[in-house]
């Protein structure tokens, strides 16, 4: 083994298929010195650490909890037998730790070492953790392309600055956290989606025992770079790289924290991941940062923002363009332009009725309940206008103990790098003041980490358009950012826009 090892010594181990009775080992976690490749080696008590009774190559391993202290590790062997024919099987061999706290420290040193990513200081006694073996909630769920995207983009620092620079957003955790010191003092804490890791650092700053966190992008080997530069706030800081739906963590949190929001609060599904969490991670009664979210929805009247998107379908209106009859596809570039919402700030004034919400408590809601989201609406219009669309934005909460923060995204308030969210009607309604809009807004999600969005809105004095939006986190959201020309910082657009 080369380079500072992992060492646990005095292990008792059996190999699960061979009758053999256990024997006494050390357990060492290291790189393979011809390799270079993660290995876990168990050297029997007297024998030369240079010949392991056992060598495990860590890359298809995995580990099971069987008991406090007793773990399996299972990995892939193969055996050509006779030269010809291979025969590949998995072989299980059941290790067990002396100590509960050496047990956590050996299951949290697998998955470091397997997925290479060294917690603390070098030579520094590692915390629990383990990658689960099936396929997880999340890649039945996701497709495989999207979620490699969406997790490339996160893994660039330029990406996470983005999200750090935003001083409302990190402002508004920093205070949240800081002022309920109480809630975090002495607790386990566990960040969903660590990112930079700037959250974790937050929480120990308030006094947290120790805090995982779980980040499923290369991002985690920064977080870990920030830990170790930190190291006051660092040393009670575990980082994990994978995702929240598949580490184990050795002990229950008492608080989450997580940045989970997208646009329309709900895009990139992470809330799912963050519902995930709280039932896999959460101990009963624990806290939530952020605890609830709200989609805030209001119709508005905005004729430039009409013309605007019109116009760009107006290049299909050309009946000699190189002598080519352009117009039949007016009718579907139009179509298509006002497919697209707009994401964009825009001035509260814009808006022509009260605004109305929706509630997703986080504490309590089940992660199914956001595959489909149905929200009915109503409003009675303040002025009589041209209704252009429906504007929407959310706020979350932070049911601290001590003081209740709101992080809002709203129209008139400071602006985020979520900015507000517009679907634009491509037929606009009449309305008179006092008069009733009715309409549902129905957001269903898919396999891209994102939401098909149907709006329907009426008015008494009209037909009932029904309009269809779309906001996915591939193609469409890269019209959405074109859409406006105002959107470019616009979280995950860009990438998603290169996609
Ligand atoms: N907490 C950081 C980053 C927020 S962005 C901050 O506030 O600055 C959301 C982060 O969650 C991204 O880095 C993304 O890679 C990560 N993430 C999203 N889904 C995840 C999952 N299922 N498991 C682990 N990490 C996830």
């Amino acid at each position: 083994m080369a380079s500072s090892p992992d060492l646990f010594p005095n292990v008792a181990f059996s190999d699960v298929s061979a009758a053999a009775p256990a024997a006494e080992a050390t357990a060492a976690f290291g790189l393979g010195a011809t390799t270079g490749a993660p290995r876990l080696c168990l050297v029997k008590s007297g024998k030369d650490e240079a010949e392991p009774t056992v060598d495990i190559d860590l890359a298809d391993a995995q580990v099971f909890k069987l008991g406090p202290m007793e773990w399996l590790c299972v990995c892939d062997e193969s055996e050509a037998k006779a030269g010809v024919e291979e025969k590949s099987f998995s072989r299980a061999i059941k290790v067990v730790l002396r100590t509960e706290a050496e047990s956590k420290a050996f299951s949290l040193a697998f998955q470091q070492w397997k997925h290479q990513v060294i917690s603390g200081k070098a030579g520094e006694r590692l915390e629990n953790g383990s990658i689960i073996a099936s396929k997880s909630k999340f890649d039945t769920k996701i497709e495989a392309s999207s979620a490699k995207m969406y997790f490339h983009y996160y893994g660039q620092l330029l990406h996470q600055q983005n999200m750090l620079q935003d001083f409302v957003r990190t402002g508004t955790y920093y205070a949240a956290v800081m002022e309920n010191r109480s809630d975090f003092e002495g607790r386990v804490v566990v960040d969903v989606g660590a990112g930079s890791g700037i959250l974790s650092l937050f929480a120990a700053q308030a006094g947290a025992r120790h805090v995982y966190a779980v980040e499923a992008s290369e991002m985690a080997e920064n977080a870990q770079r920030l830990m170790s530069g930190n190291p006051s706030l660092g040393q009670r800081i575990t980082v994990i790289r994978g995702k929240v739906e598949e580490v184990e963590l050795p002990e229950k949190a008492d608080i989450l924290i997580s940045e989970p929001m997208g646009t329309l609060l709900v895009n990139e599904r992470m809330l799912e991941s963050y519902v995930i969490a709280r039932d896999r991670f959460l101990a009963p009664d624990g806290k939530m940062f952020p605890t609830t979210g709200r989609i805030h929805m209001a119709p508005f009247s905005d004729e430039y923002l009409y013309v605007e998107i019109a116009n760009k379908a107006l290049f299909w209106q050309q009946h000699n363009f190189f002598g080519v009859d352009l117009t039949p596809l007016h009718g579907s570039a139009f179509q298509g332009y006002f497919s697209q919402p707009v994401v964009d700030a825009f001035d509260p004034r814009l808006l022509i009725s009260p605004p109305i919400y929706h509630t997703l408590d986080f504490t309590s809601m089940k992660e199914e309940e956001l595959y489909e989201i149905d929200i009915p609406l109503s409003f009675v219009a303040s002025v009589g206008t041209r209704v252009h669309g429906l504007a929407c934005w959310f706020d979350v909460l932070f049911n601290g103990s001590t003081v209740q923060r709101w992080l809002t995204t709203a129209p008139g308030s400071p602006t985020t790098h979520w900015y507000q969210l517009r679907c634009v009607l491509s037929q606009p309604l009449y309305v008179m003041a006092g008069q009733e809009i009715t309409g549902r807004l129905h957001l269903v999600a898919h396999s891209a980490q994102s939401y098909t969005i149907y709006l329907t809105m009426s008015g008494c004095l009209s037909r009932n358009p029904t309009c269809c939006h779309k906001i996915n986190s591939s193609s469409s959201n890269c019209h959405l950012c074109s859409h406006t020309d105002r959107s470019s910082r616009c979280r995950k657009g860009l990438a998603q826009a290169s996609r």
